[in-house]
Formats: C-alpha cells, sequence, structure tokens
C-alpha cells in the first residue's frame, strides 16, 4: 500500500461512517417524532401522553445534538491527522525534550488536553443546555469545573505513567513488545477495578451504608438466595449531578460493592428495587461480566499485534498525516481511527449486549417477579424520558439494551 492509497481509504471509511451515523440519528429522530402522538397501546396504562411526549421531545433534542457532535468530531479527527495536527505537536515536544519517550509523553498529554478543550463546550451544552432544559441537571457550574479538575489531575497520575511505561516496553522490548504491552494494560486494567471502588469513585461522590434496614435486609437475603458474596451495599448522591437513576456493581471478587443510587431509590418500591438488582445479579450469574473481559482482553491482544505490524509501514504514518514516525505517534493514529474502521462491527457488540439483558431479565424474573421489573422498568423509561418508541435499525445498531416494548413483552412471557 501507498501512503496516498491509505490516506484515500481513510478518507473514504470516515465519510462513510459519518454518513452512516447521520443517517442513522436522522432516521430515528423522523421514527421518535411520528410516534409522538400516541403512547403505544402496551404503556397507554403506565404513562401518560405528556410524559411520551416529553422523552421524544428529549431523544430529538439529543440525536439532533449528537449529529453535530459526530460531524465535528470527524472534522477535529482529520485535523489531527491530515491536517497535520499530530505531526505538529509531536515537534513541539521533540522541541522541547528532544526525541524520547519523554517527548512521546508529552505529545499524548498535549494531544489530551486539546481533546479536552475542544469537547468542553459540548459537554457543558449537554450539560447546563439539554440535561437542564428537561429537568435531569443537577449539577452547578461550580460543580462541573470541579468534576473536570479532578479528572484531569487523575488522568495526570494515573494516564501519564502508564502511557510513559507503554512506550518504554514498545521501544525496549523488541519485536513482542505487543505481548508485553498487553500483558501490562492487563494487570492496569485489575489495578484500576480494584482501586476504582474505595479511591477513585468517592473522589466524585459520597457513599454511605444502604440507610434502610428493612430493604438492605431483602437484599441480603436475595444476596443469599442467589449465592453471592458483596462487601457492602452502598447509597451514592447521584442526585448532586442528575435526577437519573441507577444501580451498579463494582470492584471484583471478594470486594465487589453494590451501589444504588439515591435517586434510583426514590423512584423505586422495595419489590422493584430487589428485581433491579436481581436483573444485575443475573449479570454475574450468567457470566456476563467475565466474557466480556475476555473478549476484550482478547480484542486488545490482537489490536496490538496489529499495531506491531503497522508501525514498520511508512504508509501507515504518511497516509495519515504524520512525517515523526515513532512509537508515541503509532500509538495515537492507531487508537485515534481505529473506530473509523470498527464502526460497523458497533451492532455484533450491541447485539451481543441485547442479547445479555433477556438473559439477565429472565434470571431476575425466576428469582424475584417478572411483573416487579416490569414495573420497575415502566418508571425507569417514564422518569428518565427514555423513548418507547425507537427507530428498528437505530436500536440494531448502538442499543445495549432492547427496546422498550419487546423487552416488557420478553418479561410478560416469563410471568
Ligand atoms: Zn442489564
Amino acid at each position: 500500500m501507498t501512503a496516498h492509497q491509505f490516506s484515500a481509504l481513510f478518507v473514504f471509511a470516515l465519510c462513510a461512517s459519518v454518513l452512516l451515523q447521520l443517517w442513522l440519528a436522522q432516521r430515528h429522530a423522523n421514527h421518535v417524532r411520528r410516534h409522538r402522538q400516541a403512547v403505544p397501546t402496551e404503556f397507554a396504562e403506565s404513562i401518560t401522553l405528556a410524559s411520551h411526549q416529553r422523552a421524544a421531545d428529549y431523544t430529538a433534542a439529543k440525536v439532533k445534538f449528537g449529529m453535530i457532535v459526530t460531524v465535528f468530531e470527524a472534522i477535529v479527527l482529520a485535523g489531527f491527522t491530515l491536517g497535520g495536527g499530530i505531526e505538529w505537536l509531536m515537534r513541539l515536544a521533540d522541541g522541547w525534550f528532544g526525541p524520547g519517550i519523554l517527548s512521546g509523553v508529552a505529545m499524548i498529554a498535549l494531544l489530551g488536553v486539546a481533546n479536552a478543550v475542544l469537547s468542553l463546550p459540548f459537554s457543558w451544552h449537554s450539560t447546563f443546555g439539554i440535561e437542564a432544559r428537561f429537568g435531569f441537571n443537577q449539577t452547578t457550574p461550580r460543580l462541573f469545573l470541579a468534576d473536570l479538575a479532578k479528572s484531569a489531575l487523575l488522568a495526570a497520575v494515573l494516564g501519564l505513567p502508564l502511557v510513559a511505561g507503554v512506550l518504554w516496553l514498545m521501544s525496549r522490548m523488541g519485536d513482542a513488545w505487543w505481548l508485553w504491552v498487553w500483558a501490562a494494560w492487563v494487570a492496569f486494567t485489575f489495578v484500576m477495578m480494584w482501586i476504582f471502588p474505595t479511591w477513585i469513585a468517592p473522589l466524585f461522590n459520597k457513599f454511605e451504608p444502604l440507610p434502610d434496614e428493612a430493604l438492605r435486609l431483602r437484599i441480603e437475603g436475595l444476596l443469599a438466595r442467589c449465592g453471592f458474596k458483596a462487601a457492602g451495599i452502598f447509597m451514592m448522591d447521584g442526585s448532586k449531578r442528575s435526577s437519573h437513576g441507577n444501580a451498579y456493581f463494582t470492584g471484583f471478587g471478594k470486594t465487589k460493592r453494590i451501589v444504588f443510587f439515591d435517586t434510583l431509590l426514590k423512584q423505586l418500591n422495595g419489590d422493584e428495587i430487589e428485581a433491579v438488582l436481581a436483573h444485575e445479579l443475573g449479570h454475574f450469574k450468567r457470566r456476563h461480566i467475565m466474557q466480556r473481559m475476555v473478549w476484550t482482553f482478547a480484542l486488545m491482544l490482537g489490536l496490538l499485534w496489529l499495531l506491531a505490524q503497522l508501525m514498520h509501514e511508512p504508509w501507515f504514518y504518511q497516509g495519515l498525516g504524520v512525517q515523526s514516525a515513532n512509537t508515541a505517534t503509532a500509538l495515537t493514529l492507531f487508537f485515534l481511527v481505529l473506530p473509523v474502521f470498527t464502526f460497523l462491527f458497533g451492532p455484533l457488540g450491541s447485539w451481543l449486549s441485547r442479547k445479555h439483558e433477556y438473559e439477565a431479565d429472565a434470571f431476575a424474573a425466576g428469582e424475584t417477579r417478572a411483573a416487579d421489573l416490569i414495573a420497575a422498568l415502566v418508571k425507569l423509561y417514564r422518569d428518565n424520558a427514555a423513548t418507547l418508541t425507537p427507530d428498528p435499525l437505530h436500536s440494531v445498531f448502538y442499543d445495549s439494551h432492547p427496546p422498550a416494548a419487546l423487552r416488557i413483552a420478553a418479561l410478560k412471557r416469563l410471568a
């Protein structure tokens, strides 16, 4: 392959993926708008027309904004690559430190800062524009900026040593460097999972043991029934940022914690909370979390091997607008442009995720009652203004969860 051919291939893939994303988004917005006038019959008793229309408007607003972000990000990516952005940053860093690992780390840090600055207006608008307009935002500008500062500091403290280690392995470990980098990355992932609940999450939120004693006993009963050991059941002050509710597991092995957003505990009654938790337990019991991790590790191994092949090809750099061929530019270019070439595999991941959701629902229906999970889901769709009428093709492409109607229908068959 020549540099020109690779440039042409990249431009083609970038344009094709942007057009496909815009087309899917437009379809989704149109579909939601067409179904705005009536609540689907199966939800007619539980969701009002006003809630349904609010969900339609919220979805349309997010989709429209998402289309702008898609185009903007494509322009930024083209600017960093063919526009010479990365080459310019690399020369700047080389000028400061001289070629080597330090200048590689500096270039990647500069790129991270540039990216963060460019995306700031968008996350600001998403939070204080759209989320606020629909009554979900609870964040103050002060909290928003504090979060940003903490995230940046965390990225520097954790990310920069990782990048330095990876660049060092790439330059010192010969042809098999990709195996070493992979092992280091796997180790880093486990360390992150281990320190996240106790060190990182508390930087952003307060966690307290679940205050409702009766609820805690019920949950412990469910955990015992399912043979599940957790290191604690916590309530998190999610309400300080958003009124969207959620529940999740964190940590691994014996340090697993169950975390409920305070917003979720307010929205649902005891039966419903138990059903939602049973669904989350289903993901563990059916080994979804484990499968996903194994897949991610295997995929990463393949990708690093591919990078090891590409980094010896001059067309790989020149075709993406970079003259300074080194480990840092290879690593950066590879992970920046990868999504452009893998976009079409997205539906595969979404499909697997939806399959897992059905399995977790079935697990919950067995351990608790399907009717309680249905009631909880309907409340969550309503309170989060999640659309009940997504475009089917958009859903196939992106949705990690089955569309509301199909999901509830599957649960009704189990009830
Ligand atoms: Zn799930």
